[in-house]
């Protein structure tokens, strides 16, 4: 059969809080999802597949129906993530108005966290929870010899069957899932505005977290690793295509500091010459472990931070006291990494405007090389959601008939026990607004520009970030 695998445009995303110009940087990594998905299609099934990624040319739904038009599919696929589900619906609608379209499927986030909610959207025939891999190629086999698909682990095809409790996974190895196939995008189209300046992806070595931070939903997934030899493979394979930078975006990648230092030492046995980037915790950064990542091409690294106070710390269940953060940060500037450090504004332990200025007093002496702040925005099924339920800050009522019935007035909850939800954003941009507003930050980064396209992004997104509103 013909599929097209569908990243839905971002023109309605819940309003999560997050200012603009943060969010229109993260669009412009690759799908990773999908291309998985269609890089096991293309290598083990005889369906033609293609992936339209409506965000990376901040595609109408004009253009979308004609492009999928232009392509005529018989099947559909999107992937779904909570906050973009109008988006989703109306990229379901723009499909369905295609004639050669006989079926459209939903998977990705939205669809693992929420299977009940999401069965019997308006214009969906099947979903999929967890990995899609085998269950995606059963249902196209199904579809293709006119059966109705019932029984595939991890579907939902049909109005009797069970909605799936657990997610399906392709495999506890990592190492048997095939190497992503750039050519299933323009890969040489996505970039990253605090990298370097070359060609850029995105890749994972490892799945899922131990860790039981309360706002994340990531514990919730198997923890699986790739090996160093698999992950290498891998990278060669991009290096030969003209990658220059890879972001490793594991959930966490340091959950061992073994796993990190075989890896290293697989890129330089190998002699791999790119840069890369990846997401840590503070616990356990050392280093010798920080030197052999620079060694290996490591540049910069993104730690969550959350909170600068133990108590905000703790009730987030992070794990960290703040002297190993700043320990962690410390020697990152000694050796050479460049750091993002993301914190979280209006969290239950922040009482009082002065807590949230001490927050944001705390990111700036951290001294990161970038900040992302957010406000905290608990979402269903994460620890902090029951406490909030619990304690009568938090209904989970209106997220339910969102889910059901999504509408682009919906707002997102926040933590408004101490503070409005305009209190909360006024702070959030005040935080922005004195991170990158002083010189010695302006200053480290017009040193560190390489070229006129880099020059371009990064005024481009500082410009967007001074004056977000
Ligand atoms: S926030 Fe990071 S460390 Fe904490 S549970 Fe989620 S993925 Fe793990």
């Amino acid at each position: 059969m013909r599929v097209m695998l569908i990243r839905p445009p971002a023109k309605h995303t819940v309003e999560s809080e997050v200012p603009a110009a943060v969010e229109a940087e993260n669009l412009s990594y690759p799908p990773l999802a999908i291309l998985a998905l269609a890089t096991y299609l293309k290598a083990h099934t005889h369906h033609e597949v293609c992936i339209l990624d409506a965000q990376l040319d901040n595609l109408d739904y004009e253009t979308l129906e004609a492009k999928v038009k232009e392509w005529a599919p018989e099947v559909v696929g999107i992937t779904v993530f909570t906050v973009g589900l109008v988006d989703c619906l109306r990229t379901v609608a723009t499909a369905r108005r295609c004639p050669s379209v006989k079926h459209i499927v939903l998977g990705g986030p939205h669809i693992n966290d929420f299977p009940k909610e999401s069965v019997g959207l308006a214009g969906v025939d099947a979903v999929v929870k967890g990995e899609g891999q085998k269950p995606l190629q059963l249902l196209l086999d199904a579809w293709e010899k006119g059966l109705t698909p019932r029984g595939i682990p991890g579907v939902v095809a049909h109005p009797d069957d069970p909605v799936p409790t657990e997610d399906v996974y392709f495999s506890n190895n990592l190492d048997d899932y095939p190497p992503l196939d750039l050519d299933l995008i323009e890969y040489n189209r996505y970039y990253d505005v605090m990298g370097e300046g070359g060609i850029f992806t995105t890749m994972v070595t490892s799945r899922g977290c131990p860790y039981r931070c309360t706002f994340c939903n990531t514990p919730r997934h198997r923890y699986r690793v790739a090996t160093p030899g698999r992950v290498c493979d891998e990278i060669e394979g991009f290096l030969a295509k003209g990658i220059k930078e890879i972001y490793f975006v594991d959930d966490t990648f340091n959950i061992t500091n073994k796993r990190v230092h075989e890896l290293c030492d697989e890129i330089l046995r190998r002699g791999l010459k790119f840069t890369w980037t990846v997401r840590f915790r503070v616990k356990g950064v050392d280093r010798p472990l920080l030197e052999k990542m620079k060694a290996a091409g490591c540049h910069r690294i993104q730690f969550g931070v959350e909170q600068g106070t133990e108590e905000g710390l703790l009730r987030l269940k992070k794990d960290v006291s703040s002297a190993e953060i700043e320990h962690a940060f410390a020697l990152c500037r000694e050796v050479g990494v460049r750091t993002v450090a993301y914190f979280m504004i209006g969290t239950p332990t922040e009482r009082s405007r002065q807590d949230v200025v001490d927050t944001i007093n705390y990111s700036i002496r951290l001294n990161p090389d970038f900040v992302m702040y957010n406000i905290l925005t608990p979402f269903p099924g994460t620890t902090i959601y029951d406490e909030g339920m619990r304690d009568g800050v938090l209904d989970i009522q209106p997220w339910l008939d969102f889910m059901r019935q999504p509408h682009e007035d919906f707002k997102a909850q926040v933590w408004d026990e101490h503070f409005t939800r305009d209190e909360l954003r006024d702070m959030l941009h005040m935080a922005y607004r004195r991170f990158y507003w002083r010189p010695r930050f302006v200053a480290r980064n017009l040193a560190q520009i390489r070229n006129p396209r880099d020059l371009l992004r990064k005024a481009t997104a500082g410009i967007r970030l001074l004056t977000a509103d």
